[in-house]
């Protein structure tokens, strides 16, 4: 049972983040945003780098509302599990340094490229979609949220032209 409970606090934990982070923060970003593509799609990628070098602290915020939506469920899912919310941290960390991994020194196992499959578990392929071309393959760690990012992203373009097209 309270194995049941910790699986479920991580695995909440995880869908529920990623829901927030792409439809929250990453789609519209690539659409109202700056330094998400600036920083973040460059081959540095270091948010705090970025900020110090070019004396741009707001760059900091917006890195911080990346990790944000992983964050915001923690009060309800440490009610089910606080072992499962650590979990869940630590999975979610552990696959930020993976899918930045794009070029592998070593081959992957099969049994984790089967498991990404069936789960629909973002690879570092797959990310690499994503920081070559932005309009595509949406979903940080769930690939299951891509298409409609995608939908979302076409909405909020459409939104932003329309808006400029009022205020002109
Ligand atoms: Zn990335
Ligand atoms: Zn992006």
């Amino acid at each position: 049972m309270a194995g049941t409970r910790l699986l479920l606090a991580a695995v909440l934990l995880l869908l529920l983040g990623d829901f927030v982070a792409t439809f929250g923060y990453h789609v519209p970003e690539h659409v109202f945003g700056k330094f998400h593509n600036l920083v973040h799609h460059s081959p540095k990628r270091s948010f705090v780098r970025y900020a110090i070098k070019n004396r741009q602290p707001l760059a900091l915020i917006d890195g911080f509302l990346g990790a944000f939506p992983y964050f915001v469920f923690i009060p309800w899912l440490w009610l089910i599990s606080p072992w499962g919310v650590g979990l869940g941290l630590v999975l979610a960390e552990l696959h930020v340094i993976w899918r930045h991994r794009f070029w592998p020194t070593k081959p992957r196992p099969i049994w984790l490229s089967q498991l990404c499959q069936v789960l629909y578990i973002t690879t570092p392929e797959r990310h690499l979609i994503h920081h070559q071309c932005a309009n595509q393959a949406f979903g940080d760690i769930f690939a299951f949220y891509g298409k409609p990012a995608e939908w979302w992203l076409k909405y909020l373009r459409l939104l932003k032209k329309r808006y400029r097209s009022v205020c002109r």
